[in-house]
């Protein structure tokens, strides 16, 4: 069941220019709950992230986490948010270890409670016996677990991923996917990631449809095909889009495995 609003945005409008990226955005992610961001190129994905993480304001509108107005109180707000970039944002000549220590201190973690974290978020993401490696040697799949666990070692109550699958490998897709489900479960974490592939947002517990700069719908996916009166998620998504159709992807189970649904 999802829990408190971790994250909520209200009419937050953004252009670039005479291109209006963002047109008004209500959106609200809870404790406890996974939300995909589901929408093709340029719909305003990466714009409201970049928005999210605080790299620019927003012309219209209001961000705050956990009732911190990111505008007015940015420290705090920020604080409570994890991020992994659609860009890898590691340093490849450093190992595993000073990645994550140099994450902790710009956080400005002490060394004993950093070195404690970084202890558990490798042995929870299986990279304990990687920690002295160069990150240059990992694989895609590794690197980015690594960057997840960077992301929750100051303890975010929200994470956000702007399409963290992109150029992964399908199992490494569905361990990343997995990963996520285990935090949100474990930690009550909420999460908002975006993608523009159809099957990844049908093993969130939320789809949002972001279409040219509009919320164009917000529920579950059997809630997502009531609405368009379709009997799959992709025809619903085209149908509400309007669009004709929309880039095939790997064929690969990415939904939640039967035993691990509790
Ligand atoms: P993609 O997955 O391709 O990055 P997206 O959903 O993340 O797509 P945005 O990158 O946020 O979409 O782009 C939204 C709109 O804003 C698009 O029309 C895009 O061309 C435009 N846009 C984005 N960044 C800029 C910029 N720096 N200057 C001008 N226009 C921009």
């Amino acid at each position: 069941m999802a829990g408190e609003a971790v994250l909520s945005i209200s009419g937050v409008e953004k252009s670039y220019g005479r291109i209006k990226a963002l047109r008004g955005v209500d959106l609200t992610v809870h404790a406890g709950e996974v939300v995909a961001l589901l929408g093709p190129n340029g719909a305003g994905k990466s714009t409201l992230l970049q928005i999210l993480t605080g790299l620019f304001s927003p012309d219209e509108g209001k961000v705050e986490v956990l009732g911190h107005d990111l505008r007015r109180n940015a420290i705090v707000a920020l604080s409570g948010i994890g991020v992994v970039f659609q860009q890898p944002t590691l340093d490849l000549e450093l190992t595993v270890v000073h990645n994550l220590l140099f994450h902790t201190d710009l956080h400005g973690l002490d060394r004993k409670t950093a070195r404690e974290r970084i202890r558990i978020a490798l042995d929870r993401f299986h990279l304990a016996d990687r920690q002295k490696e160069r990150v240059r040697v990992l694989s895609g799949g590794n690197r980015r677990r690594v960057e997840l666990a960077r992301s929750l070692l100051h303890e975010p109550r929200i994470l956000l991923m702007d399409e963290p699958t992109a150029g992964l490998d399908p199992a490494s897709r569905r361990d990343l996917l997995e990963d996520i489900r285990r935090l949100r479960n474990e930690r009550q974490l909420g999460v908002l990631w975006t993608t523009h592939l159809i099957d990844e947002a049908e093993s969130a517990d939320r789809i949002v449809v972001l279409h040219r700069g509009l919320i164009l719908f917000s529920g579950t996916r059997e809630e997502l095909m009531a609405k368009a009166g379709k009997d799959s998620v992709r025809e619903s998504f085209l149908s509400l889009t309007g669009m004709e159709s929309v880039g095939e992807e790997e064929t690969v189970n990415l939904h939640e495995p039967a035993e691990a649904s509790a």
